[in-house]
């Protein structure tokens, strides 16, 4: 059993009295390329990190408990708190159709909330594979994260895509999950840094993403009209060829997602070849489309990606939406810290935000402990 899957054991055992019936755990995730293509039904490609959520699970009364927020919450109503996830996933589950019937169920996680390594969706898978098992439902991985999208979307009310779901629920230890948005349809990509000595780095650059509604909202909308101008469904159906029909702000946004489709697909057949510097430059290609075409950089990202690339990094880039969180990249294993040192004192002199590190490898998605 994972230290934290322990910790959520130990919780319920001493909230409830007994042993829990099950443990599950879900990881967070970052995306490693094709951002700000879900909306335009392109490509994604994340992958599982080493920090989970634990859910220790079984019948009877006493609701619900977080180990961290060291607090107890009833199974009942939603109450903007971290219960309403949880909730959320029982809820979606039962407005499928899929008896829950009465469960308790403690919890315990060590992905950083709120940093952009999606904490939410780690819980939800959780919860969700948890609930699975105790009610012998037999649902696929698929099934469990379109219902977390569910409890996500239509009970807590974020409006997310379904990347973090699959990510958390699909993923396998030393890969990547290529997620065709449209279809839905996803595939298990190798990545095994561990075998050739590299590791991810993370910098959660810590910034206020204070213009991401309004950035996000309105990226979306340009996309939507460059679509409409090319006579397209989505960016997604958009070719190079079609871009110089376009102009101004619907061009450079086009570019952008046009030219990041191609680089994911091209990026998995380098990882399927092995091939880590052709990865490693497309990462760097998508971090400069992002800043100079999508527009959706900070000088924080920037320059942990220029800090990155002269360590020597093969790739680094902006991960997720952009406007501040993190930025990643491929670094030899243990160099995450070396790297922290130099970003830490740069960040200081220019007067940005204390950065946070992290240095993680693919790690497995949702499961059962044992
Ligand atoms: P992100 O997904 O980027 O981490 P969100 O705001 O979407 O950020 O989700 C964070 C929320 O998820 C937290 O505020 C909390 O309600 C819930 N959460 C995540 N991890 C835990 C945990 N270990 N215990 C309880 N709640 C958690
Ligand atoms: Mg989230």
């Amino acid at each position: 059993m994972r230290e934290i899957e322990e910790k959520a054991r130990g919780a319920y055992v001493e909230r409830f009295g007994e042993e829990p019936q099950l443990v599950a755990s879900a990881p967070g995730r970052v995306n490693l390329i094709g951002e700000h293509t879900d909306y335009n039904d392109g490509f994604v490609l994340p992958c599982a990190i080493g920090r989970r959520v634990a859910v220790a699970a079984g019948r009877g009364e006493g609701g619900l408990y977080s180990a961290d927020f060291e607090e107890a919450r009833p199974l009942g109503e939603k109450d903007s708190s971290w219960a309403d996830y949880p909730r959320g996933v029982a809820w979606a589950m039962v407005e499928a159709g899929h008896e829950v019937g009465a469960f308790r169920a403690a919890l315990a996680g060590n992905v950083p909330l709120g940093s952009g390594l999606s904490s939410s969706a780690a819980i939800e898978a959780a919860t969700a594979l948890a609930l699975d098992e105790l009610c012998g439902f037999g649902l696929t991985g698929k099934d469990l994260a379109v219902l977390c999208q569910r409890a996500e979307n239509g009970f807590v009310g974020v409006n997310s895509g379904i990347m973090d779901q699959y990510a958390s629920l699909l993923c396998e230890a030393g890969t990547a999950l290529l997620v065709d948005c449209r279809s839905l349809e996803a595939e298990s990509v190798p990545l095994d840094l561990e075998a050739a000595g590299l590791a991810l780095a993370v910098c959660d650059t810590r910034v206020e993403r204070g213009l991401a509604d309004t950035g996000y909202n309105d990226r979306r909308s340009t996309c939507e009209r460059a679509a409409r101008a090319l006579g397209v469904e989505s960016l997604r159906d958009a070719a190079e060829e079609d871009l110089e029909r376009l102009s101004g702000e619907e061009l450079s946004r086009a570019r952008h997602v046009v030219s990041e489709n191609a680089r994911v697909l091209e990026a998995v057949e380098a990882l399927r070849a092995g091939d880590f510097e052709l990865f490693g430059r497309l990462m760097y290609a998508s971090h400069a489309s992002l800043r100079d075409d999508y527009e959706v950089s900070t000088p924080e990202l920037d320059a942990f990606v220029e800090l990155a690339r002269g360590f020597g990094a093969p790739g680094a880039r902006l991960t997720g939406a952009g406007f501040g969180g993190c930025a990643i990249a491929l670094v030899p294993t243990g160099e995450t810290g070396q790297i922290a040192k130099e970003c830490r004192q740069v960040f200081d002199e220019r007067g940005f935000e204390e950065p946070a590190f992290y240095e993680f490898v693919p790690a497995a998605g949702a499961e059962l402990a044992r």
